[in-house]
């Protein structure tokens, strides 16, 4: 399948039953739109694409996208999770989750954390040796699994890789089986074995690769006595970003991967821990361009967001797909670069897109932006955080009210001297 694409109602961008300027008119802008139907499908395809052949978990990897409606439709879904952080396993448990459907795998976690998360009942994935001994004080006879580092990275850019050999992530290949058997000496119970090569790949054969050191792994450590009830391969599956890309063949990933485990291990469990996957394409951003300029050896788009909103661009040189929403599919006549408002030129949302004549007013649509959009949005330069809609059977509903400018000062504290 390609990157996905909307339809034109009368020069206008429709996205899931919606006209996007409606949308932005009756919202505000920026503002974030999911299709909650897609949502729905994205996580039935991996589930489906796995399950096929082994019994499979997908655990959502919510750092993507931490909204409580978005949580509380995959909850329903039967979705399982993926958190890095005591707040995340707080988000997910107020959607709804039970803790036995969350796993928590941290990285240089502190004892306080530890402590609060072991408490929640949810699953640990343990990250290092430290961690485990501290683990052990904590929650004697916990079930745990380790995060192993595979020697293998995948992903979108460097600072996205996480499986590599030397990284920051997990237990070195040749200390795996050792690892094990003093945790069960610590009185910890592991159950699981766990890698996570990176995010955004689009080829199936690191996956495949990964595998087989998994394999190898839960072999030696059966030789050493302790048998798995589950292999979790993290998450990483890649979305297009663009018009003809294609996407990752999930189909061929499913099959291949468990393929692995089935013949070279007694592992029956596999779980998967998709982010972008689930919620990338189901969301759209809608900012308003505010101001046309030529600049001579450029045109630009002004538009209301920028990094503060969506800061993959900036931050990672990633690709989104940009069109203008209240003239979808009219002519292109020359090249813009789409900008935000925030004072630093790295600020950025496209550059040299073929779009038609721009008015100020239109709508301009970012694609592919549920994924690390929002829950990577910051407050830089005093601007609020924007609001989040859910679009469900032709109705629009907010998930998330704009920010006020007031509220980002409710922590901060002018001692009482300085006001003398
Ligand atoms: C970020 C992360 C994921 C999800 O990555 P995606 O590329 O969004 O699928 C899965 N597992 C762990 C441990 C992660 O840190």
């Amino acid at each position: 399948m390609p990157m996905r694409d909307f339809d034109s109602k009368d020069g206008r961008m429709v996205f899931a039953g919606m006209d996007v300027v409606d949308l932005a008119d009756r919202f505000g802008t920026p503002c974030y739109v999911t299709d909650e139907q897609r949502l729905r499908e994205n996580y039935r395809n991996v589930y489906k694409a796995f399950s096929r052949y082994m019994e499979t978990e997908v655990h959502y990897a919510c750092k993507a996208n931490t909204n409580l409606a978005i949580l509380r439709v995959l909850q329903q879904e039967g979705a399982g999770i993926d958190a890095v952080s005591i707040g995340e396993v707080k988000a997910c448990l107020k959607a709804g989750f039970s803790p036995d459907k969350i796993m928590y795998t941290g990285v240089f976690v502190s004892t306080e954390e530890l402590k609060q998360v072991a408490e929640t009942g949810v699953m640990i994935n343990l990250d290092s040796v430290s961690e485990m001994e501290r683990l052990a004080q904590i929650k004697p006879g916990a079930p745990v699994s380790f995060r192993i580092t595979p020697g293998i990275g995948s992903g979108h850019g460097a600072k996205v890789i996480t499986g590599n050999k030397g990284a920051k992530f997990g237990i070195p290949k040749d200390k795996v089986v050792e690892t094990y058997l003093r945790a069960q000496d610590l009185g910890l119970n592991p159950i699981g074995i766990h890698a996570h090569i990176g995010s955004g790949g689009q080829s199936v054969e690191p996956f495949v690769e990964e595998a087989e050191v998994l394999s190898e792994l839960i072999n030696q450590i059966g030789e050493a006595g302790i048998d798995l009830e589950f292999v979790d391969i993290g998450g990483g599956i890649g979305v297009p970003y663009k018009p003809n890309e294609d996407e990752m063949d999930l189909g061929q990933m499913a099959s291949e991967v468990t393929d692995v485990f089935e013949q070279n291990t007694n592992v029956r469990k596999i779980i998967l821990e998709p982010g972008r996957y689930l919620v990338c394409d189901a969301t759209i951003l809608l900012t308003r361009c505010t101001d046309v300029k030529d600049a001579g050896t450029k045109k630009y788009i002004g538009v209301d967001a920028g990094f503060n909103t969506l800061i993959r661009p900036a931050m990672y040189d990633s690709f989104h797909y940009i069109q203008n929403g209240s003239k979808f599919g009219k002519a292109c006549t020359a090249k813009f670069d789409i900008a935000g408002p925030i004072c630093e030129t790295g600020d950025y949302l496209g550059h040299d897109r073929v779009l038609p004549e721009p008015d100020e007013g239109d709508v301009m649509v970012v694609y592919n932006a549920g994924a690390y959009g929002f829950s990577m949005s910051s407050n830089y330069n005093s601007r609020p955080l924007c609001a989040e809609v859910l679009v469900n059977n032709g109705e629009a509903e907010l998930i998330r009210e704009k920010e006020q400018v007031e509220e980002q000062w409710r922590h901060q504290i002018i001692p009482e001297r300085l006001l003398r």
